[in-house]
């Protein structure tokens, strides 16, 4: 029977595919342990604001700088930590870098607010609204400083949702909708979440062609009409920041500004902006 199902198994199970499997094993074996042998690492990627320029919040993102691997992104290893649960304890580890960070900058530099990427799992994970609240107070940080990124699902259970949110807006905590236009029930989310900020995904911006410039212009109306704001990331070229800046788009991202940094060389950037 197995004979009719196609090639064999052994045709299929290329060297190829075998190495793949291997370094997936691999990786998941070993970020069990990259936290405590602090293999991860926080960059931070500005956001600016599109009408003064100046830098008004940066965006965490996670990196794995794995012993013999290199540098590998959270592409690769989130949908990991996802599957083994190692995200919930990654997340915690980020959003406490973060707020460390974000209250430093409020002291030592001028107030920018932290962006950190939450992952559904670890608001399912019912701690989470108290670990928020927790850290906020270890770290003695206005919470107006923490905003919170979160992408669209279709798995999500949007009663539950909403009062995980409403609970994370009552702390003081601002909230997005991360890569915006691209999930499954954008306009649902929006009528029933306390939601701040809407982020227009980077693929929109990519290309410009006359659909993605109505579906931009038509997210910013959105988000004016109700009150929201509203950031562009993946901004690369001068071109795109014209458009956005001629729409009012309130906030820009992307390597057209900065590439994620570690912390020293933001730091540099921050120094620039604000001296
Ligand atoms: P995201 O949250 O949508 O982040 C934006 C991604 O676009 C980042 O990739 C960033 O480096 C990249 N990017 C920024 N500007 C540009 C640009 O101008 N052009 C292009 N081509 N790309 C740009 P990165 O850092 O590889 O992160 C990928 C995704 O991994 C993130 O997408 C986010 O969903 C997830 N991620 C990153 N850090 C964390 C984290 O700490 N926790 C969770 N749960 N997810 C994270
Ligand atoms: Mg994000
Ligand atoms: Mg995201
Ligand atoms: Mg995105």
């Amino acid at each position: 029977a197995a004979k009719a199902c196609g090639p064999n198994r052994s045709q299929l199970f290329t060297a190829e595919l075998h190495a793949q499997l291997q370094r997936k094993f691999m990786l998941e074996t070993s970020l069990i342990d990259a936290i405590k042998r602090e293999q991860l690492m926080v960059y931070y990627q500005p956001k600016l604001c599109a009408l003064t320029k100046k830098v008004i919040g940066a965006e965490a993102l996670i990196r794995w700088q794995h012993p013999t691997e290199g540098l590998i992104s959270p592409g690769e290893f989130i949908p990991i930590a996802e599957k083994n649960g190692l995200i919930i304890p990654i997340g915690e580890w980020i959003l406490e870098e973060a707020i460390r960070q974000a209250k430093l900058w409020s002291i030592k530099e001028h107030p920018i607010i932290v962006s950190v990427n939450v992952s559904i799992l670890q608001m399912t994970h019912t701690n989470f609204v108290d670990c928020v609240r927790q850290l906020l107070k270890q770290h003695k940080l206005p919470p107006h400083l923490l905003n919170l990124e979160i992408t669209e699902s279709m798995t999500t259970d949007i009663t539950f949702m909403s009062n995980v949110l409403h609970a994370l807006k009552s702390l003081g905590v601002s909230i997005s909708i991360d890569d915006f236009g691209t999930g499954y029930s954008s306009l649902r989310y929006l009528s029933q979440l306390p939601i701040d900020t809407l982020k227009i995904d980077q693929s929109f911006i990519r290309d410009l062609n006359i659909d993605n410039q109505s579906i931009i212009k038509t997210i910013i109306q959105l988000a004016y009409s109700m009150g929201l704001s509203v950031v562009a990331e993946g901004v690369e070229t001068a071109e795109q920041e014209l458009f956005l800046i001629e729409n009012d788009c309130h906030e820009l991202q992307g390597y057209h500004y900065s590439k994620p940094m570690p912390l020293e060389h933001f730091e540099t950037i921050l120094l620039q902006h604000f001296n």
